[in-house]
């Protein structure tokens, strides 16, 4: 790839801080392929991107499938009490307590995958008037369960929604959007004047893991998302990255100019960029020298059933060992991860001896140690 520029303020980027190099790497959906993923920091804007190395377009119109098994369904948000809390719900409640909705808003949701948002959202306010969008038609027999054939478009938007909505909301969409600052312009024509765009990315800085992701694109900070937002003519830009855990939330209005000078990171986000490509580029041989350490062809348990234990899964020398997955999700109890059972930690049953923890590193020890059937095995934090 020659001159890479920044999705964002276009500015040339000739240097990135990570290449998984050969090794292959994971997409969102805890796949594996055969491409590097290649990461750049634009020091202007403060943006993080993903090298475009495969067909996205074809991807998700075709093979990204969000049912079961991905990190947008049914994932747990938070263990409160011994009970899950689920993304979905989490989002709803989120989404509420920001934004004022007014008795019968027109509301679409933007690259919307099966929106079980906002079907949750419909229970809660039947009165709003949902509309669905995404770029594939894979999704349409989810959306007919809760709303009729009008209600929706996919590909391109109809041009009988310009200037039509009060709210267009995004759940995790803009990471995986190849041109951001585009498909924002082109979003803000949908919205009618004062109407609110509602956005929702991960935050690589409180989740190490977006780093490594292929499909994610677009890693966003905050200084790189006042800059895209502004520059789209939005105003009353708000980004909060307190009230969902390892997320940016971002509410902003249409219509207004808005000077873009100050900075809103203060961390050093570069020397925190270093120190994850560092986490990153040893954690293959960190996992290898560990099982190396196992007595040979013993069995093992994995502790997750999502990204970072599909990591682990395809770091290890012998996956063939791995005896089942353990995971607090009921939704994933009964099925199977890389062809081995998934089971909740109250049935684990001290067969094996040796447990990968397969989970954000900033948390799985707080997440491992209440789990009293897990103690006193030999265990490999990541
Ligand atoms: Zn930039």
């Amino acid at each position: 790839m020659t001159n890479p520029t920044c999705n964002i303020c276009a500015n040339l980027i000739s240097e990135s801080f990570y290449n998984s190099g050969q090794s292959g790497s994971l997409t969102s959906l805890n796949r594996i392929v055969e491409v590097s993923t290649i990461v750049r920091y634009c020091s202007s804007c403060r943006h993080i991107q993903t090298d475009p190395t495969f067909d996205t377009s074809a991807y998700y119109d075709t093979d990204y499938d969000i049912l079961i098994e991905s990190e947008e369904d049914d994932q747990i948000y938070k263990v409160i009490e011994g009970k899950p809390l689920f993304r979905t719900d989490h989002q709803v409640e989120v989404l509420l307590e920001k934004l004022t909705l007014k008795k019968g808003s027109r509301l679409l949701d933007y690259g919307c995958a099966k929106s079980s948002t906002f079907r949750n959202l419909l229970k809660k306010r039947p009165d709003l008037d949902l509309n669905l969008f995404d770029v594939s038609e894979r999704y349409v027999p989810f959306w007919s369960s809760f709303l009729t054939k009008d209600k929706w478009a996919t590909y391109t938007p109809p041009s009988a929604w310009d200037s039509s909505f009060d709210v267009i909301t995004s759940f995790f969409a803009f990471e995986h959007i190849e041109k951001p600052s585009k498909a924002l312009r082109d979003l803000s024509r949908l919205l009618n004047k004062g109407g609110t765009f509602y956005c929702v990315v991960p935050n690589i800085l409180t989740n190490i893991a977006d780093l490594v992701v292929v499909d994610h694109l677009n890693h966003f900070t905050k200084d790189s998302l006042l800059k895209m937002f502004s520059d789209a003519g939005f105003t009353q830009i708000d980004i909060d990255s307190e009230i969902h855990a390892s997320a940016l939330v971002i509410t902003a209005t249409t219509n207004s100019d808005l000077d873009y000078t100050t900075r809103l990171e203060e961390e050093d986000i570069q020397s925190e960029l270093v120190n994850m490509s560092k986490f990153w580029s040893s954690a293959l041989e960190r996992t290898r020298q560990f099982e190396s350490s196992l007595d040979a062809g013993s069995e093992i348990a994995i502790y997750g059933a999502g990204f970072y234990a599909a990591f682990i899964t395809a770091a290890l020398s012998e996956p063939g060992r791995i005896k089942y997955y353990i995971d607090q999700n009921p939704h994933l109890e009964g099925r199977k991860m890389n062809e081995k059972p998934i089971i909740h930690p109250k049935n684990f049953s001290s067969d094996v001896q040796s447990l990968f923890v397969g989970l954000n590193p900033d948390h799985a020890r707080d997440i491992i140690k209440p789990l009293e059937t897990l103690q006193g095995l030999k265990t490999f934090f990541l």
